[in-house]
């Protein structure tokens, strides 16, 4: 996967948590409005219906009426404060009574009277059964035109937060024999928060990918590869990787460098040793190992199936005569010369790099673009010389 690939899908799963996070905010505000709304308007129904009928209330008249209420299953109880004190109080398990508590004095009444509308005064926890937080719904009643008294019942604020918070929802129960089954679906906001999630996991992901990119990668990429031509550098070399399947290693040296350098300039010679590293890269296969070794020398480790000292013959012969041949616009042409040594399990790393630099050490004094192969009376050629 490519960086910018990587950076597109990190834009776009950035787009799409945020565009979620939106949805899901702009969603459940949309839900708690809508139910309190309903709330709100079960509870003005109630206080139409109660406008009617309590004002004519009469002892075990009008028991429908405050049946509803229980029915409904919203409200945990009913008052109904009249003007000169007396209250009339329904709770789920008694009959409507009138008792004796007078409750002008109580925010709710109060709140009703003096605002001539209906509030929602009270907030309370219901000390008894069900413990629970309770808002108190109030409304003023009038008979005639004429203040007749205060409405009011309570509301478990847990079933307003019920359908607004939690995830889940019944749709409906079965009933299987003396059994029944619970059908839940998740709510739209459940949903949403779920894919909050994953799309911010991905998020996560994308960015760590950006990162391994954008610093490790890079990082690792400066220490290890050469900056002109893309090879191993040198220092990345470890004598400790080199296992049984190295067949053999090549060094190749530009000759006279110098020269192209002097007569073309600096960065015609830069450019050869760009064309050139390519040229090998293209020539050698995916298995070998490419070091840029010194200015404009090369390190070519032969892996596996290289296998003879024949085929190898064939295969630095081949490259040279691709170097050789190489066109690169405003490069002049050049040649290399290459040693190598077969390597071999009495050898050292380092003694058999040795070797290979003997080679073409050799090559370079039988005038240059060629291939030699280490043998032992090159030490002697070379002795003379150091
Ligand atoms: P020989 O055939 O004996 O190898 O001759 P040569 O001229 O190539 O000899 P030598 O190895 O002494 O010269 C190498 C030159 O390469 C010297 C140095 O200035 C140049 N060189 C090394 N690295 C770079 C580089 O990155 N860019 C350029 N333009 N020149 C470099
Ligand atoms: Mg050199
Ligand atoms: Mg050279």
């Amino acid at each position: 996967m490519s960086f910018l690939l990587t950076f597109k899908m990190l834009v776009l799963s950035f787009i799409i948590t945020l565009c979620s996070l939106f949805f899901m905010f702009s969603r459940s505000y949309q839900d708690a409005h809508t139910n309190i709304e309903h709330e709100m308007y079960q509870a003005k129904e109630m206080e139409r219906i109660s406008n009617l009928m309590i004002p004519y209330f009469r002892g075990g008249n009008g028991l429908d009426f405050l049946d509803m209420f229980w029915n409904s299953g919203i409200y945990n109880n009913l008052y109904f404060v009249y003007k000169n004190g007396n209250v009339l109080f329904n709770d789920p398990s008694e009959n409507p009574t009138l008792i004796s508590l007078d409750m002008r004095t109580r925010m709710w009444y109060q709140c009703a009277k003096k605002t001539g509308g209906s509030c929602l005064s009270d907030i309370y926890t219901n000390l008894f059964s069900p413990h629970e937080d309770m808002i108190t719904y109030s409304y003023p009643v009038y008979r005639d035109g004429i203040f007749f008294g205060v409405g009011a019942f309570d509301i478990p604020i847990k079933k307003i937060r019920a359908n607004v918070v939690s995830g889940l929802t019944i749709t409906h129960i079965e009933f299987v024999g003396s059994t029944y089954k619970v059908y839940f679906k998740m709510n739209g906001n459940m949903l949403v928060h779920f894919f909050v999630f994953i799309s911010s996991i991905f998020t996560v992901l994308m960015l760590s990918c950006l990162l391994y990119f954008r610093v490790i990668k890079v990082r690792l990429g400066r220490y290890k590869y050469d900056g002109l031509t893309g090879l191993l550098r040198r220092d990345s070399f470890k004598t400790n990787k080199i296992n049984n399947q190295v067949k053999c290693f090549c060094l190749l040296d530009i000759d006279n460098f110098k020269y192209i350098n002097d007569t073309y300039g600096h960065y015609i010679g830069d450019d050869a040793i760009k064309s050139i590293s390519l040229c090998i890269k293209t020539t050698m296969s995916d298995r070998d190992v490419l070091f840029r070794w010194g200015g404009e020398e090369f390190l070519v480790i032969l892996r596996a199936e290289s296998n003879t000292k024949r085929d190898i013959d064939v295969i630095m012969e081949r490259l040279r005569f691709s170097i050789e041949h190489l066109v690169t616009d405003g490069v002049p042409r050049f040649t290399v010369s290459i040693g190598y040594h077969v390597f071999s399990i009495s050898d050292s790393v380092n003694g058999a790099i040795k070797k290979a630099d003997i080679a073409l050490y050799a090559a370079k004094r039988a005038g240059r673009n060629q291939v030699v192969c280490y043998s032992p009376t090159l030490d002697t050629l070379f002795k003379s010389v150091s």
